[in-house]
């Protein structure tokens, strides 16, 4: 493998294999620092400043997934993982097709329309796209936080009912310490819950 030349900046990586909110399986999630899109409503503002994770080369993360076992699958989630497209591409192609691959973006598909945007786009068997827009929170389909969010199919190789509704996930979580969290993508009415009880948003 040749020498890795970029580095990523990532609030976190964890391996999620109990929940279908960020894809089916046991997968990797890459959460990404670093969002300039700032919607209104956005629930990961702990992620928007690049530095509020930390820096690794594409080698290391490379290592880190390796080091796993039987992931299905690696999601780009954010913050917005488009801002660091070229180390991206560089991971994704040295994973090659032995993991499926979803990507969430606040952009639209449309909006990636140079040479390198169209090679990182196409690396997705899934993307969600789209900016959240509070107006229109919620939504019964996966994956998608407002409603004006599409989710588009390109490859047909994870299997999954996108158009199924009412598979929508929300969590709401007890800590170790006793505090609650909520995880997932929250309807209007679970946003009401999180103000009443001062419950913790997590990524
Ligand atoms: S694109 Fe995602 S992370 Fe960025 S502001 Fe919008 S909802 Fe938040």
């Amino acid at each position: 493998m040749s020498q890795s030349m970029n580095n990523l900046f990532l609030y976190d990586m964890t391996v999620e294999s109990t929940t279908i909110l960020y894809g089916p399986g046991k997968r990797i999630v890459l959460w990404c620092s670093g969002c300039h899109i700032r919607c209104p409503g956005c629930t990961n503002i702990h992620l928007w400043n690049k530095d509020s994770g930390k820096q690794y080369s594409t080698l290391e993360v490379y290592n880190y997934i390796l080091s796993q076992t039987n992931i299905e699958g690696i999601t780009l989630h954010g913050g917005e993982p488009s801002e660091q497209l070229e180390a991206f591409t560089e991971l994704l192609e040295m994973c090659g097709s032995r993991y499926n691959k979803i990507l969430f973006t606040g952009k639209e598909i449309e909006d990636f329309v140079t040479e390198q945007e169209k090679i990182f786009i196409g690396l997705f068997d899934i993307v969600k796209c789209g900016p959240f827009i509070q107006s229109k929170l919620g939504s019964e389909f996966i994956f998608m936080g407002s409603s004006n969010q599409r989710i588009i199919n390109q490859t047909n190789r994870i299997q999954i009912d996108l158009n199924k509704k009412e598979q929508q996930v929300t969590l709401f979580k007890i800590n170790f310490d006793g505090s609650l969290s909520l995880q997932g993508f929250p309807k209007k009415e679970h946003l009401e819950i999180i103000k009443e009880l001062d419950i913790e948003e997590e990524k």
